[in-house]
């Protein structure tokens, strides 16, 4: 690929900022102005799927709009982006114009059989990809064999052919290199492995997709919301190897130089941030995390403390998200662990004050009375909200001062600071 690195190319951090009712990206830009006043570019990444647009009842366009109007108010002068968050091709043309990213989701279609002569093709133009391939920072070489390429080109090519329609079909109606591309793996049921990693690259760059973010999935679990749930011995091995890989796929396959792994659900998975900045500064690598709904917990936490009508609307809003558990929880099933037993009762939330509610939902592992089912249950309730409308919106204006501190408080010193200050 030699086009590929012309155009905009994302910063070597990035940090996936969503916004769901498109109130705080000032807030949210401000936590970004904090690492860039300690001498750390993160580049916020205004990211909104069309999922959560279809939930909130938004456009993308006030995505864009908010994204806009903040980077002005703050005068950022470095890169922003506004990212159409898992977006296929029968989703994504209303993105085309507002945004500037793309995560184009082919998870669905791992396991799809590709075409024989496609498996067969891919195979002969890769005889690197038949043995034992030798790569720099790995203890340990990727054993590949002809039949595990084979296995590997079955279930995953499909898969990338179908990230190349996509791709082709933004670069139809944008100018090339106006727009960063990701490819995403992570919502389905196996990690990929550091040799399907590589295979899958090679595929990529095959398709020519100027691949500058791939969000493979990890192993262990990543809840919405709460901490990694999961072995991080073994997280952080594998995503060394993950960065070994990447490193080793742009040389030899030239894809853009700037190519990085992007981590979903990365929100409040305090115990890898360490792992995760250990093994970025090993390779001297970049890195991409997203964290889309912890600023709407932000927005119930600063409704919470300031008390009075705030106060009441985040217990309404509770009361709701406990009435319709079921049907909030079942679009994230893979994603959420709620322990039903576990959660309050509106009637006893009723009664706290604004330091039970807030005890209760920010993520304070230390505090004895924080509840991560609490925490989980309104993470995906944001869909309550959203039928409060007007009011809601409304309300998030009359308790501003204390939403904001705590969204940007959140990013900087919960995210920021252990994912790319800390050292
Ligand atoms: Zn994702």
């Amino acid at each position: 690929m030699s086009d590929n690195n012309s155009g905009i190319a994302l910063e070597k951090y990035s940090l996936g900022v969503g916004d769901r009712f498109a109130h705080q990206a000032k807030a949210q830009l401000a936590a970004c102005c904090k690492a860039e006043a300690q001498g750390v570019t993160v580049a916020p990444v205004w990211n909104k799927s069309n999922r959560e647009h279809v939930t909130v009842g938004s456009e993308p366009s006030s995505t864009r709009a908010a994204a806009d109007a903040a980077v002005r108010e703050l005068g950022w002068k470095h890169g922003y982006y506004v990212d159409a968050d898992h977006i296929n091709l029968k989703t994504v043309d209303r993105f085309l114009g507002p945004s500037n990213f793309f995560t184009l989701d082919v998870a669905e279609s791992i396991g799809k059989p590709a075409e024989r002569s496609v498996v067969e093709g891919f195979l002969k133009r890769h005889p690197e990809l038949g043995g034992r391939v030798e790569i720099p920072g790995l203890e340990e070489p990727v054993e590949l064999t002809p039949e595990k390429s084979a296995l590997a080109a079955s279930k995953y090519l499909f898969a990338v052919q179908d990230a190349g329609r996509i791709y082709r079909h933004i670069a139809a109606a944008k100018p090339a290199g106006d727009f960063v591309t990701e490819v995403s793996m992570d919502e389905t049921d196996c990690p990929q492995t550091p040799s399907e990693l590589l295979l899958i690259l090679a595929a990529i760059a095959d398709e020519r997709i100027p691949i500058q973010t791939i969000a493979p999935k990890f192993t262990g679990r990543f809840n919405k919301g709460v901490d990694y749930v999961g072995d991080v011995a073994q997280f952080e091995r594998e995503f060394a190897s993950d960065l070994a890989v990447i490193a080793c796929a742009i040389q030899r396959y030239s894809l853009p130089g700037n190519l990085k792994l992007s981590v979903h659900s990365g929100s409040d998975k305090f115990s890898i941030y360490a792992p995760i900045r250990r093994s970025v500064r090993r390779f001297d690598a970049g890195i991409h995390v997203k964290t889309a709904g912890t600023t709407w917990l932000e927005e119930l936490i600063g409704l919470a403390e300031a008390g009075g009508d705030g106060l009441a609307m985040a217990k309404e809003i509770y009361a709701a998200a406990f009435d319709h558990l079921d049907e909030l929880s079942a679009p994230y099933a893979a994603v959420i662990d709620i322990d039903a037993q576990a959660l309050p009762a509106p009637a006893a939330v009723n009664r706290w004050s604004s330091e039970q509610y807030v005890a209760a939902l920010r993520h304070d592992r230390k505090n004895p009375l924080f509840n991560p089912n609490f925490r989980q249950l309104l993470h995906v309730g944001y869909k309550i909200a959203a039928k409060l409308g007007d009011r809601y919106t409304a309300m998030l204006d009359a308790c501003q001062s204390s939403i904001s501190r705590n969204v940007t408080e959140n990013l900087y010193e919960r995210h920021i600071v252990p994912l790319f200050l800390s050292v």
